[in-house]
């Protein structure tokens, strides 16, 4: 059996202990992307495929809105007291993080569940950004109505979210 994620994590947790507690996600998302880079070759192409981890990756970051993320290095050290069961929850909880760094959340309220949390994503098809509840997975315009579109979303750019006004 292929164990050489155990490798990355390895390195993923030595990555983390390094973060000053000052760094600002910014700086986060550089070091993650640096072990990322160096890293990659212990990861099963399948998985980064099916998670979308180039695609986070791969961002320009001034075009996407981290200077607003809510992660800090307090939260990202929780990864130092986990041990994933298998390489798939390993990829999990590493796109999770980078989707924390990477998507705009904003306290808009769901229409279906009530929770004054949800994601902006852009709507490649309507051209327009569009809320997803992080609760139900919901989602709305950003004028409150029921979002029907057959959806192909991607990650919302600094410049959708300004013409949305979320930023
Ligand atoms: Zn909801």
């Amino acid at each position: 059996m292929n164990k050489t994620w155990k490798k990355a994590w390895h390195e993923f947790r030595y990555m983390i202990s390094e973060i000053d507690d000052r760094d600002n996600p910014i700086i986060i998302f550089q070091r993650i992307r640096g072990w990322y880079q160096k890293n990659k070759i212990f990861l099963s192409p399948h998985l980064i495929e099916e998670y979308g981890l180039e695609e986070l990756i791969n961002i320009d970051i001034k075009a996407y809105p981290l200077d607003k993320s809510e992660s800090t290095p307090q939260n990202i050290k929780r990864f130092l007291n986990l041990e994933p069961s298998s390489e798939e929850s390993m990829i999990m909880f590493l796109r999770d993080e980078l989707w924390e760094l990477v998507v705009l959340k904003v306290d808009i309220k769901c229409q279906r569940c009530g929770k004054l949390e949800m994601s902006a994503l852009f709507d490649t098809e309507a051209k327009k950004v569009v809320l997803e509840c992080t609760q139900c997975g919901w989602s709305q315009t950003t004028d409150g109505y029921p979002d029907k579109s057959v959806k192909t979303l991607k990650f919302a750019q600094n410049d959708d979210l300004k013409i949305a006004g979320l930023v």
